[in-house]
C-alpha cells in the first residue's frame, strides 16, 4: 500500500503497470491542486480516511457506458475506484489526471456538504468544479475504445477476473 496523502491510501498490490502510472497521475494532479481544495479534501479524509482500489471490472452498477472512476462514501471511509484497462491503456495523461481529479471533486463536494443525490445535477456541478481547479476530464468513449477494453480482459480474466468492484464491495 502507498500512502498518497495524509490519509490516502492507494491499494497498489495487484495490478503493477496501472498503478505505477496511476501514482504518477495522482502526483501531478494533487501538485496542481489548489491549496484551498486540498486541505479541504484533506481535512473530509482524517474523518473518512480515503482508500483507493484499481479494479479489473467497473460493476459495481450496470450502465451504459463502464465509468473509469466511482467516488464511493461508505460511513467510516471514502472508497475511491478506478477502471484498470483505462489506467494501462488511456493514450492522453492529462485525461486520466482529469479522470482523477473528477473524483476527488465529488470527494469535496461531500466535504461541503454540496453533494446532491441527483446524478445528473452532480456530475453538472462536478465539471463546473474541476473546471475551475483547471482539471479536463472530456475523454471520448468510442467502440473502439470499449472494444480494446474488452480485448483486455480477455487476456487477463484467469489471472486477475476475481479484482472487481462487486468483490472489492462484497457484493458479489
Ligand atoms: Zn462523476
Amino acid at each position: 500500500m502507498i500512502i498518497l496523502a495524509p490519509n490516502i491510501h492507494f491499494h497498489d498490490d495487484v495490478f503493477f503497470r496501472a498503478s505505477a502510472r496511476f501514482v504518477e497521475a495522482f502526483q501531478a494532479m494533487w501538485s496542481r491542486m489548489r491549496e484551498a481544495a486540498r486541505n479541504v479534501l484533506l481535512a473530509f479524509f482524517e474523518t473518512k480516511p480515503c482508500h483507493v482500489h484499481l479494479c479489473f471490472k467497473m460493476d459495481l452498477d450496470v450502465r451504459r457506458d463502464e465509468p473509469w472512476g466511482r467516488c464511493a462514501p461508505a460511513t467510516d471511509k471514502v472508497f475511491l475506484t478506478f477502471l484498470v484497462p483505462f489506467m494501462e491503456r488511456a493514450d492522453n495523461d492529462e485525461g486520466v489526471i482529469g479522470v482523477i481529479a473528477h473524483e476527488l471533486a465529488h470527494c469535496h463536494n461531500h466535504a461541503t456538504g454540496k453533494y446532491v443525490a441527483d446524478e445528473d445535477a452532480e456530475e453538472k456541478q462536478v465539471s463546473e468544479l474541476l473546471a475551475s481547479w483547471g482539471f479536463d476530464d472530456s475523454i471520448g468513449y468510442s467502440d473502439e475504445w470499449k472494444a480494446a477494453v474488452e480485448m483486455w480482459r480477455a487476456c487477463r480474466e484467469l489471472s486477475f477476473g476475481q479484482h472487481t468492484e462487486k468483490q472489492l464491495f462484497g457484493v458479489a
